[in-house]
Formats: structure tokens, sequence, C-alpha cells
């Protein structure tokens, strides 16, 4: 593709396995010429990063673990990508987790715990990261995190996640806020649905898919690859003037 993130390093954060938007962003991002780091959570996943990343041409990519729950994990790991590679021009955050108890039935039904557990990995650890990662982002930058509709509106089984994902969708905000001074832009991308790892956790799935490419805009399923360009014209010099917004990539759901 066009070379629009030449000479650029990116951090990409939630790589499961070749399912996973963050591979999709990944491979995107590849194809502009940008140089990748790969973080993962834990070391079960950690030989199918290796695996994937291996597959990128032409690149070695340091792969390294960070658990977002801990922040000197998070501070660990960014102080190793200092070290390695000095600057970086951008993070993906491509991670959330719920219990699965709580993905179906009644929000009603969540409890403090599950609540808590939602909001710390797929809310809060965006702000962990994106104080780590502001000190390496010397030449300004772009971060970009992934967002539901289910945290603008009560989409069936959602539940304790769409409250997570509001309350990601506030943090960009107020990232985006914060952070401008420095030249550092944060964004969300708002994903259709799209068969993952994580997604096969919310109840009935399969007909929040097919509504999709019955009723949308487009008729069809969203794919990791649209995601992925859209994470380029993010990251690149493209969307210079744009912070704090939230672009869905849904075959355009959203305005029905
Ligand atoms: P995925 O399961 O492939 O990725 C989720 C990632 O989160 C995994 O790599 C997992 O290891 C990581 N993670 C979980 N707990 C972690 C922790 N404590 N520390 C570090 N990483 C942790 O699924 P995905 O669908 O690609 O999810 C990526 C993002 O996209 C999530 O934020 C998800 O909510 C969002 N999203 C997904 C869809 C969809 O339909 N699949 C739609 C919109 C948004």
């Amino acid at each position: 593709g066009m070379n629009l993130l030449e000479g650029k390093t990116y951090v990409v954060m939630g790589v499961a396995n070749q399912r996973s938007i963050a591979w999709g962003i990944a491979r995107s991002l590849h194809s502009a010429g940008a140089k990748l780091i790969f973080t993962y959570a834990t070391e079960r996943m950690e030989k199918s990063v290796r695996d994937l990343a291996a597959t990128l041409e032409g690149q070695e990519s340091l792969v390294l673990p960070c658990d977002v729950t801990s922040d000197e994990d998070v501070a660990s790991c960014f102080k190793a990508i200092k070290e390695a590679v000095g600057t970086i021009h951008g993070v993906a955050h491509c991670i959330a987790f719920a219990n699965k108890e709580e993905l179906k039935g009644e929000y009603l039904n969540t409890n403090r715990e599950g609540f808590l557990l939602a909001q710390n990995i797929s809310a809060y650890s965006l702000t962990a990261v994106a104080k780590e990662a502001r000190t390496l982002m010397t030449e300004g930058g772009s971060i970009v995190t992934l967002t539901y509709l289910g945290g603008e509106r009560a989409i069936k089984n959602y539940n304790v996640m769409g409250v997570a994902k509001a309350s990601l969708e506030a943090s960009v905000k107020y990232l985006a806020s914060d952070l401008g001074k420095d030249g550092i832009r944060v964004n969300a991308i708002s994903a259709g649905p799209i068969r993952t790892l994580s997604a096969k956790g919310v109840s009935d799935f399969n007909s929040i898919l097919r509504e999709i490419e019955e009723r949308a805009p487009l008729r069809r399923a969203t794919t990791t690859e649209e995601v992925g360009d859209t994470a380029v014209y993010l990251f690149s010099h493209l969307s210079r003037g744009v912070t704090g917004e939230n672009i869905h990539v849904d075959s355009g759901y959203h305005v029905l």
C-alpha cells in the first residue's frame, strides 16, 4: 500500500489470534510501511503473537508482555520499548474483558466485582497506557482505541461491556483534551460486530451479526481490514486535525 507510515513506530496491544481486530490493524499498519511492537496479556498468548508477528515480511517486531491490570507491567513494558526504540508514534489499544455470565440477560444483574473488572481492563487501561506512552511520543503521536455502539445505546446482551465502552469513549475525550498540547491525538474506532475470541463471550452474537448483514446501509459485516485501514488514517498525517473523535466503521449501522 501507500507508505503513509514509513519511518514510524506503533505499539499494537491486544493481538490474541489471527481473528483479532488488533491483527487486522497490524497488517494495515505494516502495509503502510510502519514498524510494529506487539504486546500480549499473558504467557498463554505469547507464542500465538510471536508466530503472527513473524509472518510480517521484512520486519522483526519486538514482542512484550503487558497485562494492563498491573501498573508495574504497563510501566515496565513501555520502559522496555523506550530502551529498544526511543520514540514511538502511536498506540493501538485493542483490549477488553468482561465476565461471560454478565454478557447475557439483564444488565441489572451485574455485580460490583464484574462491573469493576470490565471498567479496569476495558476502560481504565487506556488511561494507564496513555500516561506511559506519552513520554515516548516525543514527536507527537496518535492513540487509537476500539469501541462498540453498545457504549452509546442499550444493546441486548452487551450490558456491562456497554457501560465500560461509555467510560472508554468519555476517556477518549478527556485524554484528547489533556494530550492535544503535546501534539498527541486520541480517537476511537467504533467497529461493527466481528467474529473474534472476545465476541464469542457475547450471548447470541450471531443474531447481532445477521442484523448488520440484513439492515446496515452497506448490507455487509465489518471486517478487520476495514478497521485496520481506518486505523492507518487515524495514525497518519491525513487525520492531523482530528482528535477526541469516534469513527464508526460499521457499514453505517449506527445511523439507523
Ligand atoms: P480479541 O479477543 O481478539 O482481543 C481482545 C484482546 O484483549 C485479547 O488479545 C486479550 O488478550 C486482551 N486482553 C484481555 N485482558 C487483558 C489484560 N488484562 N491485559 C492485556 N490485554 C488483555 O477480540 P477483539 O474483538 O479483536 O477485541 C479487540 C477490541 O475490539 C476490544 O476492545 C473489543 O471490545 C473491541 N470491539 C470488538 C468488536 C467485535 O465485534 N469483535 C466490535 C467493536 C469493538
